[in-house]
């Protein structure tokens, strides 16, 4: 009777037992985040070959983009400077020449033999007269399944890839992946809103998005992947909201609020007008029923910490503890070096967890928040490990949210009260995405700076102009002006990251900045070698910090003007400008430096360009959404959160919304999910989620 169960063994098997795979390569698919079948059916497609209209070289006109298929006439490789290279091939498809280039990828040369067939896929460019097609997608024409494929005429997949799995590789994985779980792939949304929504059941539709009809079919299965990414969030969303709150009511919060504003009036500064309209909101909803479950948003410098602070002392003030969770152990550091600070006159216990203190230490640390002794926390993770109880956690506020996706709202515990709670952000999310993730937060803005805001300027660097910027960085050292100097991470691994940052570290030293003292941080250092490199950087003793991690870096670095990019077109354009907002911060200024390739091209380019012409971090992450997606910029992947690769909020507002809508409706029709029609849901959840998400975890 069981066909559901044989299905789920099907879809949870290793992935390394499908043909063609073994325990070698499941390491390299590991990387991908590909533990499982279902993993490898969900590998999805980052664009196609349309193979079914090859274009002959000759008719393919200059800034269209096309795919064509030719034989190698030959190949030839230059060099252009240290570490710089460019790689051209000429190919022939019998009406005419093009030329492939590749800057800086010398290691392509083994792969280009000449008589060999290449299929191409690129915009076209005219050179001196000649056709040419910078970095474009190819792959060399073999035999065995892929020649059929090739010239069947159809529309080809073409996968993200990893170090030592090639495109035809992971093509064949997949294919055989489709075919072992064919006819077992169980539908998950209920009938009423598959044919409301007038989508394909999820067998089409697992197929129509690896090897599509044609275009609209492709764009059907899409449309229901991206609802199914958001749809089961938002049910979860939606039940959590329900196990969270049943039974349970928001700390009592009373005016006069004493202690915050004698803290207010302390503070050497005052809030700027949005800040004060903002700490009003939540004062209001501290002191109502339905307390405080609040986004906060507000630009990298627009003083969210000072604002989280003062909430934190309207709980501490009316008698209940207060934490404050950060996304690394060097935020929660600072935070709460900075707290300490300016709580030095008050009546306030303050402390500080994080993983990395000795177990003794961290010990004591619970022992006094069990017994209410600490009021004010600062910590990281290590916050709600199980063995943490508080007497009684009245407001937490957690900053950076984005950083590690939901899981740490199990701060909120599960005791008779519900803490109120603040999520600060730095990347201003688009309401639309707001919504999509938070679902339930009001939502506030700090739209103003402080006085003195800092003004970067951002430059986009071609390699002719990368030593002139150099000079003028070793003149302002010679000053004692500071620069951070950032690598993007190569690969999802520290080992090969550590090697990257090592080696330019050792380069940069013996070169660009022989005679300067530079350091280096990246995230294989232990958190005392982070802050001794950090805390140096700080004192002036070194001028030049090379780093990989830039999420350590987005810590206050008050002296440092200028930022070097390396292949910024790595980064997420919210993550470039949170580190811009660490520069120029005191009222000189500051310049943002991007060392662009030749071969950074097209979109990639443009949205390079946008980033440097506004300053505004909304505009920055509505450009980085348009152009990556919600997986790239919000960093869900490493999250723990279930997958969220495809839909775009911005451009999918509408199945937001529906979604939303949808989730509503189900639950209200029926709460447990209970009637036959709603069981493919309940089981899918099992299935799918349980492993990967606990529902407490998110409570
Ligand atoms: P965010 O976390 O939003 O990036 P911070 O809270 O770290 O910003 O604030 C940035 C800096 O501005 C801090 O040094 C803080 O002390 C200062 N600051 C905050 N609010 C004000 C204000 N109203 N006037 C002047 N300086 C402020
Ligand atoms: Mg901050």
């Amino acid at each position: 009777m069981d066909s559901g169960k044989k299905e789920e063994n099907i879809l949870g098997m290793s992935s390394q037992y499908i043909r063609g795979v073994g325990p070698a390569r499941q390491k390299l698919l590991s990387r991908l985040g590909i533990e499982t079948v279902d993993d490898l059916i969900r590998h999805y497609p980052r664009g196609y070959y349309d193979r079914s209209s090859f274009v002959s070289i000759e008719s393919a006109s200059p800034g269209e983009t096309v795919t064509i298929s030719g034989e190698i006439l030959a190949s030839h490789s230059r060099k252009l400077g240290p570490g710089r290279s460019m790689f051209t091939v000429a190919v022939d498809d019998g009406t005419g020449a093009l030329q492939l280039v590749f800057f800086n990828q010398p290691y392509l040369e083994k792969y280009f033999h000449k008589g060999s067939t290449v299929v191409a896929s690129g915009r076209i460019k005219l050179y001196r007269d000649t056709k040419q097609m910078a970095g474009p997608e190819w792959e060399i024409a073999g035999d065995g399944d892929d020649e059929q494929l090739l010239n069947a005429g159809r529309i080809v997949p073409v996968y993200p890839l990893t170090a030592g799995i090639s495109q035809r590789m992971m093509r064949r994985i997949v294919k055989a992946a489709l075919d072992r779980a064919g006819g077992m792939i169980p539908e998950n949304l209920p009938g009423g809103i598959v044919s409301g929504m007038g989508f394909v059941g999820r067998e089409e539709a697992v197929s129509q998005i690896h090897y599509p009809d044609d275009e609209a079919r492709r764009e059907g299965a899409l449309r229901r992947w991206k609802f199914e990414e958001v749809f089961f969030l938002h049910l979860l969303l939606r039940e959590r909201r329900i196990i969270v709150r049943e039974g349970r009511r928001r700390p009592g919060i009373e005016p006069p609020h004493i202690l915050a504003h004698r803290f207010l009036e302390k503070l050497p500064f005052d809030l700027t007008r949005a800040q004060k309209r903002v700490l009003k909101e939540i004062r209001a909803d501290v002191e109502s029923e339905k307390g405080l479950s609040r986004l906060l948003q507000g630009d990298v410098g627009s003083g969210k910490t000072v604002v989280g602070l003062a909430s934190m002392l309207l709980a501490v003030g009316a008698g209940y503890q207060s934490a404050m969770m950060a996304p690394t152990e060097i935020l929660a550091q600072q935070h709460a070096m900075k707290i300490e600070k300016y709580l030095d006159r008050f009546d306030v216990t303050t402390a500080l967890l994080i993983g990395s203190m000795r177990q003794a230490e961290k010990k004591a640390v619970q022992k006094r928040l069990a017994s209410g002794e600490i009021d004010l926390i600062v910590g990281t993770h290590a916050l709600i490990q199980e063995s943490i109880s508080f007497r009684q956690l009245g407001l937490a506020v957690i900053d950076e949210q984005h950083r590690f996706g939901v899981r740490q709202r199990a701060i909120l515990g599960s005791g008779d009260l519900l803490p109120h709670f603040l999520v600060m952000t730095a990347t201003p999310l688009p309401r639309s995405l707001a919504q999509t993730v938070y679902g339930d937060l009001d939502l506030s803005v700090i739209d103003e700076m402080p006085f003195g805001r800092r003004s970067v300027r951002t430059e986009l660097v071609l390699p002719e102009g990368t030593e002139a910027v150099y000079e003028s960085v070793r003149a302002g050292m010679r000053e004692g002006r500071q620069a951070f100097i950032l690598y993007p991470l190569v690969e999802e691994s520290e080992a090969l990251e550590l090697k990257a940052a090592t080696e330019e570290f050792e380069h940069l030293s013996a070169e660009e900045f022989s005679g300067f003292p530079i350091g280096l941080l990246h995230g294989r250092m232990s958190f005392e070698e982070k802050m001794r490199a950090i805390s140096m950087f700080r004192s002036g003793e070194i001028l030049g910090l090379v780093t990989t991690t830039v999420i350590e870096v987005g810590v206050d670095m008050p002296n440092a003007s200028v930022l070097l990019v390396n292949h910024p077109e790595r980064f997420g354009l919210a993550q470039l400008h949170q580190l811009r907002g660490r520069i120029g911060r005191r009222g000189s200024g500051g310049v943002c430096y991007l060392f662009v390739g030749e071969d950074t091209a097209g979109r990639a380019r443009e949205r390079l360009e946008m980033f440097a012409s506004t300053d505004d971090g909304f505009r920055v992450a509505e450009i980085d959404l348009e152009m990556r997606g919600p997986g790239e910029v919000w960093g869900t992947r490493q999250s723990g959160y279930p997958s969220f690769r495809l839909i775009n909020p911005l451009s999918d507002n509408d199945l937001v919304l529906r979604s939303w809508k949808e989730s509503e409706n189900l639950l209200s029709a029926d709460p447990g999910l209970e009637s036959p029609e709603n069981r493919v849901v309940v089981d899918y959840f099992r299935r799918y989620y349980k492993g990967r998400m606990e529902l407490a975890d998110i409570g």
